[in-house]
């Protein structure tokens, strides 16, 4: 049985911890191991020592941070498959997949490599006479990262680099689900010669985030998960006086026009539909065939789904995993009876799709597709997070667009056409943060930023890119004048430029 623990200044943590929790493998749905959970006193620990190590990291050369991003980076780019194969025996993913993960979460790290340029100022010269202005942008202090199962590396490397390049201390709390990641990228920072309490990792649960949100030396939070969880962590951190950025669920539809490819469509509603047993904020969860083409398309995503290799994910034949948790699988699968009670036709049952080596305890459902789905149904209005694909029909263009604009979620959406008109206007009328043209999963580069609208983001900024430049720093106008000869003296008016 493994044991995770907190990582504070530097190292292990040492305590003995009054709670934990388990850690599944969820292919056979066997506890394999223990995971600590952090108290209020710990998190005060763990707060104290970034706490204490900021100063100096603030006070560290951009040129010396860079060095050690670097070092961090390559470090990441060597332990890739062992993160990976941690990820999978936890979350349940194929290790591809979490390769993948670590990969996207690389480039976040890649972006920060560049924060001399990132965190350039303006400059200008003789504003007034003999007057100079400037802006600088300075860190925050101590900012903390609370995050989800399902990107145990990616989603905490979509914040903590940024974070640490612009000059903060970091504290991560990731998902008490899949634990392990986080410490490994500790120790690799350690390895890398980042300073002892410039990041750190309380495991936990809501005790923990409560002390994180709450602590007075603590200045932002970063927040990754479900909807009522980011609003709690937006309003609990904001009232407490903190920055926030909160990002929460997803509903995701990929509209399909009459004209679109139907195979490319339907190869990207499987392929977005079901990496990753469809635990991605990201993954389309809705089908919006418009006019003629619904079953057409459903025909062409059944027969591919009917190929699908699913087992466990450390298995290389596999190409989707099991679900986190039974208690998640069971609430997913759900859906697909409650469906059928309020009218939808179950076109796919993934509960009777084969598992490579037998499904035993695992936490299994296979690929799953519902369709003549209606937006009153509870399968459409919920956040699913899990291999079931609704089908929607909309009989126009404005039908799929209203829809999508009045789903309560905006992270992301796909249109599939080969109209380039339809689809220049889709992206500019849609109500969501996110869009891709014939591509269903439109995770921005690190270089632009990450986030939904509506009930996907609470706050105004996005992650990583320049949002994410600019929720780890606070800007500074600076007016400067050097004396010179023709000073004037007092006076008691307010400043005019002249
Ligand atoms: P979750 O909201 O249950 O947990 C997220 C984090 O909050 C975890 O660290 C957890 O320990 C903590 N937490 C849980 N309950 C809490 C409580 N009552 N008080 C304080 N903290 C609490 O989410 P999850 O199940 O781990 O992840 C799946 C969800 O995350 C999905 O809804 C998915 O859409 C969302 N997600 C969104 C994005 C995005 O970019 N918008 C990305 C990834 C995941």
């Amino acid at each position: 049985m493994k044991h995770c623990t907190h990582w504070i200044g530097g190292q292990p943590w040492d305590g003995a911890a009054d709670r934990h929790g388990d850690i599944y493998d969820p292919a056979t749905g066997e506890v394999t191991g223990r995971v600590d959970f952090a108290s209020a006193v710990v998190v005060g620990d763990a707060v104290a020592a970034a706490a204490k190590a900021f100063p100096g990291w603030r006070a560290t050369s951009i040129a010396k941070r860079t060095q050690i991003m670097f070092a961090f980076r390559n470090l990441v780019r060597e332990h890739q498959q062992e993160l990976a194969e941690l990820i999978s025996s936890e979350h349940g993913k194929v290790t591809s997949d979490a390769a993948g993960e670590v990969a996207r979460g690389l480039e976040v790290v890649e972006f920060a490599c560049g924060i001399g340029h990132l965190l350039k100022g303006g400059f200008s010269e003789n504003v007034s006479t003999g007057v100079d202005a400037y802006s600088i942008r300075q860190p925050v202090g101590v900012v903390t990262g609370i995050t989800p199962f399902n990107f145990p590396a990616m989603v905490p490397m979509w914040m903590f680099p940024v974070a640490i390049a612009c000059g903060n201390a970091f504290v991560l709390k990731p998902s008490e689900k899949d634990p392990s990641a986080s410490l490994l990228l500790a120790r690799l920072w350690a390895e890398a010669g980042l300073p002892d309490g410039v990041f750190s990792v309380v495991q936990g649960d809501k005790e923990a985030v409560d002390a994180l949100l709450t602590h007075p030396d603590v200045r932002a939070a970063s927040f990754v998960g479900s909807t009522p969880i980011a609003r709690y962590v937006y309003e609990t951190g904001t009232a407490a006086g903190k920055r926030v950025q909160a990002l929460g669920g997803a509903k995701n539809h990929m509209v399909v026009l009459p004209d679109a490819d139907l195979d490319l469509a339907a190869d990207a509603a499987v392929s977005a539909g079901f990496g990753s047993a469809g635990e991605r904020c990201m993954a389309v969860s809705v089908v919006v065939a418009v006019g003629p083409v619904g079953d057409e398309l459903v025909a062409g995503i059944a027969s591919r789904i009917g190929g699908l290799r699913v087992g466990p994910g450390t298995d290389e034949r596999s190409e989707m995993g099991p679900l986190v948790t039974a208690a998640h699988r069971d609430r997913v699968a759900s859906y697909l009876d409650s469906g059928v009670r309020e009218g939808a036709t179950l076109a796919v049952d993934g509960r009777v799709h084969p598992v490579i080596g037998g499904a035993g305890d695992g936490f299994w459902l296979g690929p799953s597709v519902l369709d003549h789905v209606t937006p009153q149904m509870s399968c459409y209005r919920d956040e699913i997070f899990g291999p079931v694909l609704s089908v929607v029909r909309a009989a126009s263009y404005d039908e799929a667009l209203a829809l999508v604009s009045d789903n309560p979620y905006g992270n992301g959406v796909a249109i599939f056409t080969n109209d380039g008109g339809a689809a220049r206007r889709f992206v500019s009328e849609v109500e969501v943060g996110m869009v891709g043209v014939n591509v269903p999963i439109p995770v921005p580069m690190a270089y632009y930023s990450f986030g939904g609208w509506k009930a996907s983001l609470f706050g105004d900024t996005h992650m990583h890119g320049t949002e994410g430049i600019h929720f780890y720093t606070r800007g500074k106008a600076v007016t400067s004048r050097w004396l010179d000869p023709s000073h004037g003296g007092v006076s008691l008016g307010f400043p005019v430029n002249r």
